[in-house]
């Protein structure tokens, strides 16, 4: 049995981290400040003995008592929404934060797993994207913040890892969708399911053309939590392939929640990224790994949460 410490533990995927951990037997401490996470999202936890929560704010400083094992640093708005509402607070969770929590692994001799993104490519020359591309970033547009935090957080991290003998691993995550995303973060899984069970217009960003690639939540956290048991230090892919338009996608959804809802055009926010797949052949050499969820099934399992919270019937 480990000790393991989840920054964001409240937030999507920090609380299904919790979940599985504490699933696998360990001890779960997750921190948040409750800025974007959500309470709701680790209530069911905390009847568990092995769970303990802390809220505090990770940019100024990670009190901890006793040892830890493992620390997954997953504190940061992660929705192109929130980090525009939210600039500072993104850089400095980035930067500060990792800083904190690389000193607490460094401190307790545990083994951390960053939270990268697949933004560190930005919108990318190369595709699909591999480990060594070094990316196409816009450093002083709205998107920076998020992105260059997270390039700071990589660098950072590996400079733990040469300085002090840090135990690191680094996972660039790639879009994730499942229950417990925010329903008004403003991505495009919650938009597009809220809106086709309201029956209202799906906004469409640009022409639709832009291309993503969904990764359910499971499968992305049997993923990371195999990097985590791993030694691979240098930063790994995490996501699910299977790429499509988003003009594609909005009529997936309408057509899965069997939705009346019409497509409407809008603007295409500064710097989106106009194509993303990951290329998992590292995953899947150093960690066996490849998702499993097909897509239908996880949008349906999302679609499900999303109407239990609207209280739409079925
Ligand atoms: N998008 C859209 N309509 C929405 C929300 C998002 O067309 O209501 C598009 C967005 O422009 C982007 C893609 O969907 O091309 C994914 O956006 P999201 O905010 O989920 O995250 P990103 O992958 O850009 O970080």
């Amino acid at each position: 049995m480990s000790r393991i410490l989840v920054t964001g533990g409240a937030g999507f995927i920090g609380s299904h981290l919790c979940e599985r951990f504490l699933g696998d037997g360990h001890e779960v401490i997750a921190v948040d400040n409750l800025l974007t996470g959500d309470r709701d999202n680790i209530a069911h936890l905390f009847e568990n003995p092995a769970f303990s929560f802390l809220q505090q704010d990770i940019t100024n400083y990670i009190y901890v008592s006793g040892p830890l094992d493992a620390i997954l640093h997953f504190a940061s708005p992660a929705s192109p929404v929130d980090y525009l509402e939210l600039p500072i607070q993104t850089l400095k969770v980035g930067s500060l934060g990792t800083h904190k929590a690389l000193g607490l692994a460094k401190e307790k001799g545990a083994r951390i797993l960053v939270a990268s993104t697949s933004e560190v490519y930005g919108d990318p020359l190369v595709h699909p994207q591999e480990e060594s591309y070094w990316g196409n970033v816009n450093p002083v547009g709205p998107r920076g913040v998020y992105d260059e935090a997270k390039r700071f957080m990589e660098a950072m991290t590996m400079a733990y890892r040469r300085s002090h003998g840090v135990n690191t691993a680094i996972a660039r995550i790639f879009n994730t969708y499942g229950p417990r995303m925010r329903m008004r973060d403003g991505r495009v899984v919650p938009n597009f399911m809220c809106q086709a069970l309201k029956d209202e217009p799906i906004t469409v960003y640009g022409d639709g053309s832009q291309t993503r690639s969904f990764c359910f939540v499971s499968d992305l956290v049997e993923g990371l939590t195999r990097l985590l048991w791993s030694d691979e230090a240098d930063p790994v892919n995490v996501g699910n392939p299977n790429e499509m338009t988003i003009l594609q996608f909005a009529e997936k959804i309408i057509a899965l929640s069997g939705s009346g809802s019409q497509i409407e055009y809008r603007p295409l926010p500064e710097d989106d990224p106009q194509v993303r797949q990951p290329d998992i052949t590292k995953a899947k050499a150093v960690l066996g790994w490849e998702p499993q969820v097909s897509l239908d099934e996880g949008l349906a399992k999302t679609i499900s949460y999303f109407k239990q919270k609207l209280g739409v019937a079925g």
